[in-house]
């Protein structure tokens, strides 16, 4: 009999974002395998002895190691009871969770997905921009700045109110040219929230075109917000 495996979100940073279950599978795991991003404080809830191993993937390091992780999640089930397989915010939101899912139910293992607070929604939460605000955005939509194989094509989002862009430090000026190229204007205000939730966290505004001219500097990880949201924080806020 193998153990189960529990794809756990870890929220975007701050620790107490985390759900109570992901806590509890936290801290009673018998072997944690993360993800890059998950802050100390998170990594330290297992109990005393229990192995909490670091699998994250840089940027651009694809396929192979993700095979790996497969296998060392099979292998792990085989002799743990409890194994947690911890990705930052959901693990569904470009966190590969679903291939792991796949994979281990392929070979015969329990999976059990828990949710978590993704980035792309919590940051924005936090910082106090409301992703949705009535009369300024009707809708929203998260979009990949990095695909793993082609290229987006950047007019079919162009037009939602609110754009969420992860992933998309490296390529935001020809991001924000694109856009720009599709009809949203230049003038328009984003943001970009670095490290959100974490006692690190840095926010950055300016306008589309500045991101276009790359005059903006910016590291990752970061969400980027495109959107008149943006400058609505505080006047949604009272409104609330
Ligand atoms: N599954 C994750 C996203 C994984 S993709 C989620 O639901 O949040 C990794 C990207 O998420 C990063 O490149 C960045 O765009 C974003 N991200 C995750 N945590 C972040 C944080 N604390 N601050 C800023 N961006 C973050």
């Amino acid at each position: 009999m193998s153990g189960t495996v529990y794809l756990v979100g870890a929220g975007p940073g701050d620790p107490e974002l985390l759900t109570v279950k992901a806590w509890r599978l936290l801290v009673t795991a018998d072997v944690v395998f993360h993800d890059r991003l998950i802050s100390d404080a998170i990594l330290g809830l297992p109990r005393r002895g229990v192995q909490v191993i670091d699998v994250g993937k840089q940027p651009g390091d694809v396929a192979t190691r993700q095979d790996t992780i497969n296998e060392l999640l099979v292998t792990a089930a085989e002799s743990h009871n409890s194994v947690v397989r911890l990705k930052g915010g959901d693990p569904f939101i470009f966190g590969r969770g679903a291939e792991e899912a796949r994979h281990l139910r392929a070979h015969g293992i329990e999976v059990e997905i828990v949710p978590g607070i993704t980035s792309a929604l919590g940051l924005l939460t936090s910082a106090g921009i409301p992703v949705t605000s009535r009369g300024v955005a009707g809708g929203f939509a998260v979009v990949t700045g990095q695909r793993a194989t082609g290229e987006t094509d950047w007019s079919r989002y162009a037009a939602v109110d609110t754009l969420v862009i992860l992933m998309g430090v490296r390529n935001r000026a020809s991001i924000a040219t694109a856009l720009i190229a599709a009809g949203r204007r230049g003038a328009e205000s984003t943001m970009f929230i670095e490290r959100g939730t974490t006692s690190t966290e840095r926010r950055v505004c300016s306008t589309l075109a500045e991101v276009a001219d790359n005059t903006t500097v910016i590291s990752s990880p970061a969400v980027w917000i495109i959107g008149a949201v943006t400058e609505h924080a505080s006047v949604s806020l009272v409104n609330s």
